[in-house]
């Protein structure tokens, strides 16, 4: 099928306009690298869309559990150094967050160690530890366990 100009650009427009389009430009938005380093990177498209899936759905702020409003609106927290996807925040905790993030998402720095911190269909779980690589296999078996199996 040809399409003229006119039937081309309104095909563009609908597209955008569509849930698939909407997902596509934000997190190509997401991806961008700014002057403040790099934009969200991820492994794969399906993490990506899991990201965004995760930022869509959920109403309350995964920190501080406050709803999501026009003054307070969701965010994308990831770190700026690694690229790696931290937590979906309100405005409001984004700013607070430093970058102080262990490189691995949703390990921060916490006091003199680190803390691991996942939000799941609304049940918080953290694991505080000062060993890094300890909860680095900590995450890996929690997330096997209930994050892709729900
Ligand atoms: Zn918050």
């Amino acid at each position: 099928m040809v399409m003229t100009k006119e039937e081309r650009k309104q095909y563009n427009k609908k597209y955008h306009q569509s849930p698939k389009g909407k997902m596509c430009n934000k997190i190509a938005n997401w991806k961008q690298k700014t002057k403040n380093g790099y934009g969200l990177i991820c492994e794969n498209k399906g993490e990506y869309e899991y990201i965004y899936d995760r930022w869509l759905r959920y109403e309350r702020c995964e920190e501080c559990s406050k709803k999501y409003n026009e003054d307070n609106w969701k965010c994308m927290d990831h770190c700026h150094l690694t690229g790696l996807f931290r937590d979906i925040l309100c405005h409001s905790c984004n700013m607070k967050r430093q970058d102080n993030s262990s490189g691995i998402s949703n390990i921060s720095k916490h006091n003199n160690g680190w803390l691991y911190q996942i939000t799941i269909k609304g049940n918080k779980h953290s694991k505080y530890s000062k060993d890094l690589e300890f909860l680095k296999e900590y995450k890996i078996e929690y997330e096997k366990k209930y994050l892709y199996n729900i």
